[in-house]
């Protein structure tokens, strides 16, 4: 005979939730709801807030590495479905280490935290930002066309350049960020990594050539590397479609100069 499955009701009693609420309570700035007035709504607001604070980065309030990594997952996924253009940008401090060197590390964290507030106003709701680490950020823009793209990089270079980052009382100072770009291969779901790899050449490319410029990896220049064609052959072998660019085009040619073959 089936009987009922026990039905358990928790005590908040029975949790140990001070750490958490502690972290909540330094550092997000929604309040939690009492407790005693609906238990669910408040352990949903809990864990809400750490959610919320797993995928931000604490100095700057952007987007951490992993909620970065899983946007950038995402957008491979809607870049292999839909073929939209997707550009991803890595931006550097230049000169950083003297920042920290000159001013102390504190008034190298105030230049962090002024930069990626301006970094902020110049992307849209739909764009991911997010500190990559040390003085690096990135940037998602989904659905952005080449000449949208080599805009915003450009007015977020202008943007840092322009900024006066107040460090203590009476000192002042300004600097100046390299910026790396590559679009994801429409149609190809790509890896996370050999897209960032491509947008760091390019920074690599715009720091070697003089710092406080723009680097972007031309659409029309994109190949298929091996790593990438075992790719959509593990996706073939699934019975997907895809689209395959069998030769590399160079930028003289039309973008659909290069040979597309349809693989079925
Ligand atoms: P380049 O133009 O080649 O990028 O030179 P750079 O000096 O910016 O690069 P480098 O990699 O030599 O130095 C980066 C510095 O960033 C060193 C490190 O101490 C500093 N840094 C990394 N994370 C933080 C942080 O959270 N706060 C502060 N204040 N400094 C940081
Ligand atoms: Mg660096
Ligand atoms: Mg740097």
């Amino acid at each position: 005979m089936a009987t009922d499955s026990p039905k358990s009701t928790v005590e908040l009693h029975q949790l140990r939730l001070d750490d958490a609420r502690a972290l909540l309570e330094r550092d997000t700035t929604t309040a939690l709801p009492s407790p005693s007035e609906n238990t669910v709504a408040y352990l949903q607001s809990v864990i809400d807030g750490l959610c919320e604070l797993s995928l931000k980065d604490p100095l700057t309030g952007l987007s951490n590495r992993r909620h970065f990594r899983a946007m950038q997952e995402k957008t491979i996924d809607g870049v292999a479905r839909s073929g939209e253009s997707a550009l991803l940008l890595m931006l550097d401090i230049d000169h950083f280490k003297k920042v920290n060197d000159t001013h102390g590390h504190i008034a190298g964290d105030h230049v962090l935290q002024a930069v990626a507030q301006s970094l902020a106003k110049c992307v849209r709701p739909m764009d991911t930002l997010a500190r990559y680490g040390g003085e690096e950020f990135a940037v998602i823009l989904p659905n952005c066309q080449t000449s949208y793209g080599a805009a915003v990089a450009e007015r977020i270079r202008k943007t840092v350049e322009a900024l006066d980052i107040d460090v203590a009382p009476g000192v002042s100072l300004r600097v100046t960020v390299s910026v790396g770009g590559a679009y994801a291969p429409e149609w190809i779901r790509s890896t996370t990594s050999l897209w960032t790899e491509r947008a760091d050449v390019q920074l690599y490319r715009a720091k070697s050539e003089g710092r406080n410029r723009v680097s972007l990896d031309q659409q029309q220049e994109i190949y298929v590397s091996a790593e990438e064609k075992n790719l959509l052959f593990g996706h073939l072998a699934l019975g997907d479609p895809a689209w395959i660019e069998s030769v590399p085009v160079d930028s003289s040619s039309a973008t659909n100069g290069g040979v597309m073959q349809r693989v079925n």
